[in-house]
């Protein structure tokens, strides 16, 4: 094996880069802070047949207890900046900016269309990757473009080419978001300062705070037996609301959420959603399924998505 680039880290620990804190290291990791660093990182790992992973902020991610083969990928530096292009109305972002910063810098600027990102505790590029919605706004409807990156090079692609569905993009594995832009439309300050507050206290009723979770953990299903129903009321009604399993749990004031207690393993988690999946087919005959995406070889069924 040839040697690695500059900055590239061996058996680097994932579980801190999660917010629900599980999961082993990674054979290599990289924290790349511009784009040159990124490109020769995935060059790299392309010459040796190493596969690529991605973590944002790790707030929508299970990483597998065994560690994660191959080149993960963390963006920051020049590749989490936020600009505001006051004439085109426009914010450009690194992959790696974190979605409340980018609300703020919107509201500071006078400009609305992300403020549904202002709870959303992930990157832009994690954003993308999961077309992350909250309150009514939706990614998809302000994205002007992603800049995606892999080994063969750099694009710029329109939100078509990305086929934006609930909770899903077609961004292929290994490819990085390293760049978005949205378009955004002028508004008063105050008035998308007041919109984040209201979303924010909103939020802080309806959501636990300060646990390790990863938000939702099942999709809202489509399946006509949910008859409306959104994952969070039929875990719920299937007895899930404080259910534990080793030192996970689904949490007590949001039944969709789960909760890591101190030291789950991933392995937890995974029996957790598998015994929550169980009681709702039993009650209800529908599919739950999870939103939670996995980094390595994480035990979660193929059938378990709808794909
Ligand atoms: C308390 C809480 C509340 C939440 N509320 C919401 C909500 O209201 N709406 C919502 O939509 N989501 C919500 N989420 C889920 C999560 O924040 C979003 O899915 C977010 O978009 C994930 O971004 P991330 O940077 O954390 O991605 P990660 O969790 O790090 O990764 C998620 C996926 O995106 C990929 N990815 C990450 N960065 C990149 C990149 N630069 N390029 C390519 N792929 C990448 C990863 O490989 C992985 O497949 C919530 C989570 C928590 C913990």
């Amino acid at each position: 094996m040839s040697d690695p680039p500059t900055g590239v880290r061996r058996d680097y620990p994932l579980a801190r880069l999660t917010t629900v804190r599980t999961g082993g290291p990674a054979e290599f990791f990289i924290r790349a802070a511009n784009l040159e660093e990124l490109r020769r990182a995935l060059a790299w790992a392309a010459s040796e047949q190493l596969q690529v992973g991605v973590v944002g902020s790790g707030s929508n991610l299970l990483v597998a207890d065994e560690g994660v083969r191959g080149l993960v990928v963390k963006l920051d530096g020049e590749l989490s900046k936020i600009e505001v292009d006051h004439e085109d109305e426009t914010i450009l972002c690194g992959g790696g900016a974190r979605l409340p910063a980018v609300a703020a810098a919107a509201a500071r600027a006078g400009l609305s269309g992300v403020e549904f990102g202002v709870n959303i505790p992930g990157t832009v590029g994690g954003a993308v990757r999961m077309n992350a919605n909250a309150y009514g706004g939706v990614l998809a409807s302000v994205l002007a473009w992603a800049e995606v990156v892999d080994a063969a090079g750099v694009e710029r692609r329109p939100p078509e080419s990305l086929r934006f569905a609930y909770r899903r993009s077609a961004l292929r594995p290994g490819e990085v978001v390293a760049g978005a832009a949205f378009k955004l439309k002028r508004a008063p300050g105050a008035q998308v300062r007041t919109t984040l507050a209201d979303m924010r206290s909103r939020r802080r009723q309806a959501q636990p705070s300060g646990i390790k979770t990863f938000g939702s953990t099942f999709k809202n299903p489509e399946d006509p037996r949910a008859d409306g129903r959104t994952a969070g009321q039929l875990l719920d009604l299937a007895g899930c609301r404080g259910l534990c399993i080793g030192g996970v749990g689904f949490s007590g004031k949001h039944a969709n959420f789960i909760e890591n207690h101190g030291d789950a393993t991933t392995a937890d988690v995974v029996e957790l959603l598998a015994e929550g999946r169980r009681r709702v087919r039993e009650r209800f005959g529908v599919e739950l399924e999870p939103e939670v995406q996995a980094l390595g070889p994480v035990p979660l069924p193929e059938d378990w998505r709808r794909g």
